[in-house]
């Protein structure tokens, strides 16, 4: 039978106790949400959200959707299974998303730069625009790669989790307040609506104890651990921007790798995916930066990312690059950056635990979310 959802706070919710809450409903923590019905169908689950289905501020809307084959021998299987698991996920509902690259003229994923063994013939037709072979002359081919929504996804697991019984609660903010005498999480709930004025206020809070709580709230996680449960991680955050690039694309263009940077296609040109690398200070407030003089809603780390890479991706060093005038013209999101700087699980407390996702999520967050369903599982809840 399906679970309950609420969506706003018309809807009354009577204090209670679930066997498992999952703070957040990116794709990491709706995911956990599918997999924990999957294996544990018998414990009942809450899964709560501050913003919407799939929240349009969270990382999981603005990821890369990248999924490709270079990844580090340690990291080699999870990465597999999530190809396996994304196969799954989006191919259920006949939505073919993740695209195997089949050959050289083909969606993959092309990595281009001088460090490259040379494959023989390449072109990429149509990157006429974007590459230049001269000072990029070596490429290869990733035609196992493909692409995805990790919007989508994260909507299909929610999905599947309600209907294979999982309740939802969104537009609400949990905040954690640590164990009670039975050793039960203990979380407060703060149902959240509008005002005429366009305020995100607090309406109502509502306490409610679960035998395991999961944070999956993305960048916001190790803050919410460390201010409600004095857990204190190695986890750091980033603001990451995605400008656009108006070079012409179409679905079969493949997704390019230069360094660190990744040109995606997308609605007929390409986003601009860089590496959030440096980590922003908890309360940092994103600005815009200055080219030549002028204002731009591109932040200086983001300029430079892009920089670092123009040679090679002239396209980048032309106005098909979109600066923007301001941070609110550049699409972005805080993303967690995972000490390691690869998706996570790790238990905080009696009672808790943290699944972070961060940008490697499109190569092994599938994984990791099943591998932390498994243990739930098989760690016994404290009896009610
Ligand atoms: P991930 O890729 O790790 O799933 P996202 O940023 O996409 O990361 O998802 C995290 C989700 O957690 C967001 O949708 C965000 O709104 C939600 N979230 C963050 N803090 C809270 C909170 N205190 N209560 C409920 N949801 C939260």
């Amino acid at each position: 039978m399906s679970g309950q959802v609420w969506a706003h706070v018309g809807q009354p919710f009577v204090s209670t106790h679930y066997d498992l809450l999952i703070v957040g409903a990116g794709r990491m923590g709706a995911a956990l949400a599918r997999f924990l019905r999957e294996t544990a169908p018998h414990l009942s689950l809450l899964l709560a959200e501050e913003g919407g289905l799939p929240n349009e501020e969270g990382a999981s809307i603005l990821a890369a959707g990248v999924w490709h084959t270079r990844v580090p021998q340690e990291q080699r299987q999870r990465a597999e299974d999530t190809r396996t698991l994304l196969g799954e996920a989006l191919n259920a509902c006949g939505l073919l998303e993740l695209r195997p690259g089949p050959g050289i003229a083909g969606p993959g994923i092309a990595e281009v730069g001088p460090g490259f063994s040379p494959v023989s013939e390449f072109w990429i037709p149509g990157l006429e625009g974007v590459v230049d072979p001269q000072a990029l002359p070596f490429a290869r081919l990733d035609t196992r790669a493909g692409t995805y929504s990790a919007g989508t996804l994260a909507l299909k697991c929610a999905n599947a989790a309600i209907t294979a019984g999982a309740d939802l609660m969104l537009n609400v903010r949990a905040e954690l307040c640590g164990l009670d005498s039975a050793g039960r999480a203990q979380v407060r709930l703060h149902r959240l609506s509008v005002t005429n004025t366009h305020e995100v206020v607090v309406d109502s809070s509502v306490n409610v104890t679960a035998g395991r709580v999961v944070v999956a709230a993305g960048a916001a996680g190790p803050h919410l651990a460390e201010v409600g449960l004095g857990a204190v991680t190695p986890h750091r955050s980033a603001y990451r921007q995605t400008p656009r690039l108006e070079v012409p694309s179409t679905p079969a263009s493949p997704v390019l790798q230069s360094g660190g940077l990744l040109l995606r296609p997308r609605d007929g040109g390409y986003t601009v995916i860089p590496p959030a690398a440096h980590p922003d200070p908890w309360g940092y407030v994103p600005t815009g930066g200055r080219l030549v003089g002028v204002p731009v809603g591109l932040r200086r780390e983001t300029l430079n990312a892009v920089l670092e890479v123009m040679d090679g991706l002239p396209a980048l060093a032309t106005e098909a690059l979109v600066p923007g005038r301001s941070i609110a013209d550049i699409p972005g999101a805080w993303v967690a950056l995972p000490g390691g700087g690869w998706p996570l699980w790790e238990q905080l407390d009696a009672a808790h635990w943290l699944l972070l996702g961060g940008e490697r999520a499109d190569l092994t967050g599938l994984s990791v979310a099943r591998e932390l369903a498994e243990e739930l599982v098989k760690a016994e809840a404290p009896s009610v």
